[in-house]
C-alpha cells in the first residue's frame, strides 16, 4: 500500500504531493507544526496539541485551516488511510502561498495544511528508554520566541547534528547564564537526590511540550515533588536521574551529559515509573 499524505484538501500518493515554490513555510519558515502520538490505533493528548497550535496560529497570526472538528477528521482519515496504528502524526500550517515579500499578504491568503503519518513501533522507544541516552550541551542560540512551535528549526537541526557526531541522542541548548533550557526537540528534566523533580518554567526560553504538561499531571498524582526552576549542567551531572521529554520519545532517562555519567550512569527508577504510568494519564482518541 503506498503512502498517503493531506495536502491543501487532497489526500495524495506521498511521491505526488506538492507544495508550491512561493509557499511561505518554504521560503520563510513562516509556519507551525505539532506532532502526536499514535498508540494502539489511537491520537494521545490530541486536544493539548490543537490547543498549542491555535495558540502558535494566533501568536503569528496565520488564519486557522479549518475548525479543530474537521481537522479531528484529517488527523483520523491520513492515520486511517496508511494503517498507521503507532507511530506519529505529524501536521503543518504555513501562512500560504504569495509572491516573495517580507510582509504579510494582503488580503491575506489561504493557510496551506499537510498532514503526515508515519509507523513507528513503540518497541523502538522503549530500546531507547531501557539503554537511556547521552546528550551533549550546546550554547543557546535560537530566536526568543521559541515558545511559538514554528518550523524554523535550523538551530535545533544543528544541535541534534552535533549530538549524533558525538554518539548522542539529544543536545540541551544552554542560556547565557548556564542554565539548561530544553532539548533540540524535547523538554529537560533532572531528579534530584532528594527525589525532586526539576524541569524549567515554560515561561522562559522553552516550549511548553505536552508531554510536559501531562508528566506534571502524574508526578502530582504520584505524590511528587516538582520544582519549575532552571537547572545547571553540574547540578544535571550530580542529579540521581535525568530525563528528557516530547510526544516521540515519551519520558526517556539520560544517562550521560557530554560523556560524563548522570547518577550511576544507568536509568533510575523515577523516570521508569513516569514512563510506565504515562498512559494512564494521558488522553487517547480512536481514530
Ligand atoms: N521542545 C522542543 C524544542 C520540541 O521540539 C519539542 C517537541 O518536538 C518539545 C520540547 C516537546 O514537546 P511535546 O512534548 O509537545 O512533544
Amino acid at each position: 500500500m503506498s503512502r498517503i499524505v493531506y495536502v491543501n484538501g487532497r489526500y495524495v500518493p506521498y511521491g505526488e504531493a506538492q507544495i508550491h515554490v512561493e509557499d511561505r513555510g518554504f521560503q520563510f519558515a513562516d509556519s507551525v507544526y505539532e506532532v502526536c502520538e499514535v498508540r494502539a490505533g489511537r491520537i494521545i493528548d490530541e486536544p493539548r496539541h490543537l490547543a498549542r497550535l491555535e495558540r502558535s496560529l494566533n501568536e503569528l497570526r496565520i488564519d486557522r485551516p479549518m475548525s479543530d472538528a474537521c481537522l479531528r477528521i484529517v488527523l483520523s482519515e491520513v492515520l486511517r488511510r496508511n494503517r498507521v496504528r503507532e507511530g506519529l502524526v505529524y501536521l503543518q500550517v504555513t501562512r500560504g502561498i504569495a509572491r516573495r515579500e517580507f510582509v504579510f499578504p494582503d488580503p491575506p491568503v489561504a493557510p496551506t495544511l499537510v498532514v503526515i503519518a508515519r509507523h513507528v513501533p513503540a518497541s523502538k522507544g522503549d530500546a531507547a528508554a531501557q539503554q537511556g541516552i547521552g546528550v551533549v550541551t550546546t550554547p543557546e542560540n535560537r530566536w526568543q520566541r521559541v515558545d511559538i512551535k514554528t518550523t524554523a528549526l535550523l538551530p535545533n537541526v544543528l544541535a541534534k547534528m552535533q549530538a549524533k557526531e558525538n554518539d548522542a541522542r539529544e543536545a540541551w541548548f544552554i542560556d547565557r547564564d548556564g542554565y539548561v533550557t530544553e532539548g533540540g526537540s524535547s523538554n529537560a528534566w533532572i531528579v534530584t537526590q532528594n527525589g525532586v523533580l526539576v524541569t524549567r518554567p515554560a515561561e522562559s526560553g522553552i516550549l511548553r511540550g505536552v508531554t510536559r504538561t501531562t508528566l506534571f499531571d502524574l508526578a502530582r498524582r504520584e505524590g511528587l515533588t516538582i520544582e519549575e526552576r532552571p537547572f545547571t549542567i553540574d547540578e544535571a551531572k550530580s542529579a540521581m536521574e535525568a530525563f528528557i521529554s516530547s510526544a516521540t520519545t515519551l519520558a526517556t532517562p539520560v544517562i550521560r551529559i557530554d560523556g560524563a555519567p548522570v547518577g550511576d550512569g544507568k536509568p533510575g527508577p523515577v523516570v521508569a515509573s513516569l514512563r510506565k504510568g504515562f498512559h494512564l494519564i494521558a488522553e487517547w482518541r480512536a481514530i
